[in-house]
């Protein structure tokens, strides 16, 4: 099958209308995961380890993450926020919501929906790796290697490699749109210019 196909095309799913091309299909996305659980499934055997979701963009990944992993887990959820509304990144790191249970002791897997710069994910890491963990680790869905400031330590596992695009779906966004888009896809040019006229 192309990779590139919308799967979705039979649907009038208006996001569809506003993506120039689809990066990384549902199918893609779905078979890779699978690989990533079976790898983490067998690196953390005999442990009960912590997957922490970094909101709102990692929350769709966590959930088919988990899903993937066969070992008892237990799973936290912690809201930052490092963009402001729009494409650049701020390099203001923000937590607006802290993890609910204690990692002291504990084998954490971050879930992050994509490392850009690295600035969010090695300021958070810092801050975690004070808490005493027994290990910490990345899972990252998407890597963006070109786009890097700060090397992040620890990135165990990476979904997808990508090119220098902003891209949306799959729990990404643009000005809050487009989380809920299948697949990874790239915005067409005039969503940028549509938004900032309505916004
Ligand atoms: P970093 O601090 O590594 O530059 O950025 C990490 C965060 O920026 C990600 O968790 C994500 O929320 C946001 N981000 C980075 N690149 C993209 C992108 O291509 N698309 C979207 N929607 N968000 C991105």
């Amino acid at each position: 099958m192309n990779p590139n196909a919308n799967p979705n095309a039979h649907l009038d799913h208006e996001i569809y209308r506003d993506i120039a091309e689809v990066l990384i299909s549902e199918e893609q996305i779905r078979a890779r995961i699978a690989e990533l659980g079976a790898q983490i499934g067998k690196d953390y055997r005999g442990k009960l380890p912590i997957v922490v979701a970094l909101l709102k963009g990692s929350g769709i990944f966590i959930a088919d993450l988990v899903r993937a992993i066969p070992l008892h887990l237990t799973m936290d959820f912690m809201g930052i926020s490092s963009y402001g509304a729009g494409t650049k990144s701020s390099g203001v790191v923000k937590i607006t919501k802290d993890l609910e249970e204690t990692i002291e002791g504990r084998h954490v897997i971050i879930a992050e929906d994509i490392i850009d710069t690295g600035l969010t994910l090695s300021y958070l890491m810092k801050m975690l790796k004070q808490r005493n963990p027994a290990s910490i680790k990345v899972c990252t869905l998407l890597n963006k290697q070109a786009r890097r400031l700060l090397e992040v330590e620890n990135v165990g596992y990476v979904g997808f490699e990508i090119d220098d695009h902003f891209v949306v779906g799959y729990g990404l966004d643009y000005i809050q749109k487009f989380r809920n888009l299948p697949c990874i896809g790239v915005l067409k040019p005039s969503v940028y210019q549509t938004f900032q006229v309505e916004n």
